[in-house]
């Protein structure tokens, strides 16, 4: 039998819908199907990439939920295989692999972002632990995680690239502050996590001390191959760790929700329109005849392929499970569809998100969005009535445009003075 019929076999035997998302991932962990890149006894079988991906694929055909997704098993746990400890791989992967721990990365600065070795953030030695201090900041997750990836610098009086330290830092401690940081759109992606005399164990640093900028290119090597991967057709998915709440549900329930999720259209979408669903949309708005539309929805759908085939070349050529150049190639091509995806969505579909936009944005809960609305009311505008542009893409231009910017200003004083006039007290 092959991997698709044994894991087939497998999750007829094994898949219950009264168990508990916590069994089931222990059942995908204990039988190496949860990672099987992975080691024998962590989740995995030590199996080549391409197996691990006949594996998901199989477990997406038979439409169950998927092993625990997120930072820890994309990029911590391979990070700790990589560099850590015997001891720690056993304490910390383990976990990862049956999805009952979390971990967030803690690495980003408000003064170390690109410049990432110029983090502040300090670990001194006390004891047996390390003493630290410092912010960091577009934590993932923070708020739901039992771990942090953590850089900190242990010597500051080296070149700044040789004084940092990786270290696993316990987020549940009273020394650690995490406070999510809400975006205009109303959702809470990251946090900042505030650093006050946290406590780490020496036994938590992973790689030599002063090491850790080696040891954080393996995290981020990983971190950029998994954002360019996509999850196989059918596969479902549930958040892991014991905050969110989902280890002790039936997977019945979470199949049920997720199902749910999936055909309720309010629901926040992923950060760019695939390309099937793109031919859809065109279709669907009636533009699939336009030569232009056609052309870019042509285009796109090449960059998606182009993207999925690297995608499974980075899988290939990976060496020793560390994702090689093409990972980067990647984390850029993500990038560059999601910003196509954008302008490309609402060049086929302008109107109509003009319109709706319009409509909502004149709600006063709505925020942000107003002025969102109100943007793309003078856009659309602009488009029909003063530039005649191609399309909504060259509108992101208009903004320099002297005189859009003008009646900007001019239609939301109009708008703001008539639409959202807060009503009078009585008698004034
Ligand atoms: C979706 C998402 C999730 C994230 N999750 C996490 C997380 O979980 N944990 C974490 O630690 N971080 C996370 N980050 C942060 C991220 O990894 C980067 O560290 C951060 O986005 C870059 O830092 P910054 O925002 O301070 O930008 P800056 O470093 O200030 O850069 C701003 C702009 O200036 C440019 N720039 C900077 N320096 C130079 C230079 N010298 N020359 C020319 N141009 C320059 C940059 O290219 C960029 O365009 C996340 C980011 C995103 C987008």
């Amino acid at each position: 039998m092959g991997i698709a019929e044994d894991v087939a076999a497998w999750v007829a035997s094994n898949w219950d819908l009264d168990m508990t998302l916590r069994q089931w991932w222990a059942r995908l962990s204990a039988a190496g199907l949860a990672f099987p890149t992975w080691p024998e006894g962590l989740g995995g079988r030590g199996w080549r990439p391409s197996q691990a991906r006949e594996v998901l694929v199989a477990l997406g055909g038979a439409g169950v939920i998927g092993p625990p997704a997120g930072n820890a098993p994309n990029m911590g746990a391979p990070t700790l295989l990589a560099h850590g400890t015997p001891e720690q791989k056993e304490r910390f992967v383990r976990p990862v692999a049956d999805g009952t721990e979390a971990w967030c990365q803690l690495f980003s600065e408000p003064g170390a972002g690109s410049d990432l070795a110029g983090l502040r953030t300090r670990a001194e030695r006390d004891g047996d632990e390390y003493v630290v201090n410092g912010q960091k900041v577009w934590n993932s997750r923070a708020e739901s995680s039992e771990w942090g990836m953590l850089l900190a610098r242990t010597n500051p009086d080296v070149p700044k690239h040789a004084g940092i330290t990786w270290m696993m830092v316990d987020m549940r401690q009273p020394g650690v502050v995490v406070r999510p940081l809400v975006q205009m759109n109303g959702g809470a992606e990251f946090c900042e996590v505030f650093l006050t005399d946290a406590r780490v164990p020496v036994q938590n640093v992973v790689g030599d001390v002063g090491d850790g900028w080696n040891v954080a290119r393996t995290t981020l090597a990983h971190e950029r191959g998994s954002i360019g991967q996509q999850q196989p057709r059918g596969l479902l998915t549930a958040l892991a760790g014991s905050m969110p709440g989902h280890l002790d549900r039936t997977v019945r329930d979470l199949v049920e929700t997720a199902r749910r999720l999936a055909t309720d259209p309010n629901r926040r979408s992923d950060v760019m329109v695939g390309s099937k669903s793109m031919i859809r949309l065109a279709k669907d708005v009636g533009k699939a005849a336009d030569l232009e539309v056609r052309q870019r929805v042509a285009d796109y759908w090449i960059r998606s392929e182009v993207h999925r085939l690297t995608g499974l070349r980075s899988r290939d050529n990976a060496k020793g499970g560390k994702p090689g150049p093409e990972a980067s190639i990647l984390k850029l091509s993500t990038a560059a569809l999601a910003h196509l995806s954008r302008d490309l969505s609402l060049s086929i579909a302008w109107a109509l998100f003009a319109l709706l936009l319009l409509v909502f944005g004149t709600s006063r809960k709505l925020g942000a969005l107003r002025w969102v609305s109100l943007f793309l009311l003078l856009a659309t505008i602009g488009k029909v009535f003063l530039l005649d542009l191609e399309d909504l893409a060259g509108l992101y231009r208009v903004g320099s445009f002297l005189g859009l910017a003008l009646s900007l200003l001019v239609v939301s004083l109009l708008y703001q003075r008539f639409v959202f006039r807060k009503p009078r007290p009585e008698g004034s």
